[in-house]
């Protein structure tokens, strides 16, 4: 045996898993197909959950996320010109949100690692899983040098991201159940160099879409507009996308502050689940296993909280306390999954331009925005999923 446990996917989950498996004494070995560099510099998700941040400050990654992340204690719903703050520390009990971007999250745990003798393989190719469902999986793959190589482990993790090959190792006219939705709407996601518009996040709802006001540091800001699905990058001029910006945000008591675009990308929707996220000795984490729109912020958190229940499992396996939370690793997480895809689609769906919806759509949603925001109830509703449920 090589390895432990042999993990696919140097993302949050992977590298998290690896973290987490080495804190119980478990060695295991991260492949990855892109470079360090790639993975420390591409932009995705920027809000931690309360959970999150506590596993990382846990287990020993949280330092630089303490000093350089900003606690969010609320946001703005903003509707009708006006917005409506969700005030996070008084209706959880002081848990919040942490801006911190994934990056960043990722430098952090890939330090650790190192630190740690951690063995991460960058720049792999041609992975491939044999033997699954035998005491012995084996991995082959492709160094970055170009030598064939093969990996004999224990257990396997597929934390491959949404463009997993690993999940069709689960059969799929046998044993596995494909849950899918796609949304007819896109985002348009700017970074900035601007001030902040605003201090806390603002989720705005408006008659010619949806915009998210978001920030990375006091510098830097993340803005997205809803945008077509057919929509490309190139069809938004830097003038469009601020004259958007403002007639869909601002109003009493805030203006978007404008500045220098330097990063557009456009985001599709989709919600999926892949039931069951585990097959012998495989077990799906992440995006491999599932993706969720981003309107609440959860991807990265979901996938981080899959390895957390997936460690304690691998750990009580090679503890030789039997099989029983590794066989039931599906159904321990999966109510989570599902609670997360309910508030990301929920949110989606009350916030966003609803095609050929312009009228009733637009009034049921504000009512409902009105309902949800004007009620302690509703609007803890919002504040425990958006900070998230604890793990335990
Ligand atoms: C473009 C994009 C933008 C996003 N923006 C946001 C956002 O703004 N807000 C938000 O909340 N969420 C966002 N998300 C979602 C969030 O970033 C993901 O949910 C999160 O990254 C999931 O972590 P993961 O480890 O499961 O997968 P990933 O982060 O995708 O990691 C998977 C890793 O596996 C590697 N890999 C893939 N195939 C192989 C292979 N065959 N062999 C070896 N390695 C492989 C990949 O290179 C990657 O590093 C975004 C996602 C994407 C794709």
């Amino acid at each position: 045996m090589d390895t432990q446990v042999g993990i696919v996917g140097g993302g949050p989950a992977g590298l998290m898993l690896s973290h987490l498996l080495h804190l119980k004494g478990i060695d295991s070995v991260v492949l990855e197909s892109r470079t360090r560099r790639e993975v420390e510099y591409t932009i995705r998700a920027g809000v931690l959950e309360q959970s999150t941040v506590d596993l990382m400050v846990d287990t020993g990654v949280g330092d630089r996320m303490k000093r350089e992340g900003r606690a969010h204690q609320g946001i703005e719903l903003r509707f009708g010109g006006r917005g409506h703050r969700i005030a996070f520390d008084e209706l959880t009990s002081g848990r919040a949100v942490t801006v911190y971007p994934q990056h960043e999250v990722l430098k952090d745990l890939i330090a650790q690692r190192l630190t740690d003798d951690g063995d991460i393989r960058f720049g792999v190719s041609k992975v491939r899983i044999h033997d699954h469902t035998s005491g012995t999986p084996k991995i082959t793959y492709r160094d970055s040098e170009g030598n064939d190589q093969m990996l004999t482990c224990a257990l396997v993790a597929g934390c491959d991201g949404s463009r997993t090959s690993i999940r069709d190792l689960i059969p799929g006219d046998v044993v596995r159940n494909d849950y899918f939705r796609r949304y007819p709407f896109a985002w348009y996601g700017i970074l900035a160099e601007a001030p902040p518009s605003s201090e806390e996040l603002i989720y705005a709802n408006h008659p010619r879409g949806f915009a998210l006001v978001s920030t990375r540091t006091p510098e830097v800001q993340r803005h997205y507009l809803q945008v077509d699905t057919d929509d490309s990058v190139d069809d938004w001029s830097d003038d469009r996308i601020w004259s958007e910006l403002h007639a869909r945000v601002d109003g009493e008591g805030v203006e978007i502050k404008d500045g220098k675009i330097f990063l557009k990308s456009i985001l599709q929707f989709r919600s999926f689940v892949c039931e069951p996220m585990q097959h012998g000795n495989l077990f799906l984490a992440g995006d491999a296993a599932h993706t969720t729109p981003p309107t609440g912020a959860k991807g990265m958190n979901l996938a981080i909280a899959d390895v957390y229940f997936l460690s304690k499992a691998m750990a009580e396996y090679f503890a030789n306390r039997g099989r029983g939370r590794l066989d039931g690793y599906t159904e321990t997480v999966l109510p989570r999954v599902w609670r997360t895809q309910h508030f990301s689609w929920w949110m989606s769906s009350m916030l966003h331009r609803l095609p050929d919806e312009a009228g009733f759509g637009h009034q049921r949603q504000v009512a409902e925005l009105d309902m949800v925001t004007r009620s302690v109830a509703g609007r803890t509703l919002v504040a425990e999923n958006y900070v998230g449920t604890p793990f335990e």
